[in-house]
């Protein structure tokens, strides 16, 4: 399918890895020009030549903290005017409820709510003034359902979620459509590491503790970062104009709901 959106310009936060790797993969398959970004320059510049050389899409790479001000106010330079923008970031740091405290929880806003929405504040205006935009934001399953030692991931991206549900509406009518992508346990290195973490609380190997994750899933997998940005360029596509404000669960039909 072609997807409609060859020559438009997309920013894709925290991409040198992982989902964000997988949507500036698809993104640029659809021949879409990419500023990525993520803190380490080494592997964000591997990614970005990649991606050149396989796509010839022209790519430039910041290497910024997207939480930070500083980070953010760098990255927006390079940016320019965007056609699309994905925003995403690292998640807060697992734990218990009763080892949170307030910093905690300004740390969590401000990298999971925050930073999208600082984001979208400075790329909005310009997407409405030009009659077209996409935004997709990386969220996390447990928007729909909570995973209780994330409680400040939960808290984070209930919040921005809120704030997505009512902009949508208001932007809609100007041809920019804002949704969230909502990841179930794909295969990146954040679930290696905590299949990693399971594996030593559980005394068995990693592969034994993968085979049980993977078993927990209806399909008997988990996501691929292909698959996930697949997904997100469709968002960010023509034919995506009508969704607006929605949350789109990728997870394997782990969630287990009738609607
Ligand atoms: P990942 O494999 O660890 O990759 C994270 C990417 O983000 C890397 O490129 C990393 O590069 C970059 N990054 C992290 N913090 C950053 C920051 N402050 N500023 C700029 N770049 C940053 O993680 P992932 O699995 O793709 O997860 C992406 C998001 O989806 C996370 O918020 C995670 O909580 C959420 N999620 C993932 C899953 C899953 O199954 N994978 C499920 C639910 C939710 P640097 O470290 O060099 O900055």
């Amino acid at each position: 399918m072609d997807l409609g959106i060859s020559g438009k310009r997309a920013l894709v936060c925290a991409s040198s890895k992982g989902l964000g790797r997988g949507c500036a993969m698809a993104l640029a398959d659809a021949g879409v020009n990419l500023v990525l970004n993520a803190r380490g320059a080494e592997a964000l510049e591997a990614t970005a030549q990649e991606i050149r050389d396989t796509y010839g899409v022209e790519v430039t790479a910041v290497a910024a903290d997207i939480t930070s001000e500083a980070g953010r106010a760098e990255v927006l330079e390079a940016a320019g005017a965007l056609d699309i923008l994905v925003t995403n970031a690292g998640g807060p740091p697992p734990g218990f409820w009763t080892d949170w405290d307030r910093e905690d929880f300004i740390k969590a806003l401000d990298a999971n709510m925050l930073t999208p929405i600082a984001l979208m504040k400075a790329q909005l205006p310009g997407m409405m003034d030009r009659g077209w935009g996409r935004v997709v934001n990386i969220t996390s399953a447990s928007v729909r359902s909570p995973i209780p030692i994330l409680g400040l991931s939960n808290s984070a991206r209930a919040g921005l979620t809120g704030y997505v549900a009512g902009t949508a509406r208001q932007v809609a009518k100007h041809g920019v459509t804002i949704n969230n992508l909502l990841p179930g346990s794909h295969d990146t290195d954040r679930i290696r590491s905590m299949t990693e973490a399971t594996a030593k609380r559980e005394s068995i190997s990693f592969e034994e503790a993968a085979k049980a994750r993977d078993a927990a899933n209806p399909t008997g997998r988990i996501g691929t970062a292909e698959e996930f940005g697949a997904t997100c360029a469709f968002m960010c596509s023509v034919h995506a104009g009508f969704m607006v404000g929605q949350n789109v669960l990728l997870d394997g039909g782990a969630f287990n709901s009738t609607v």
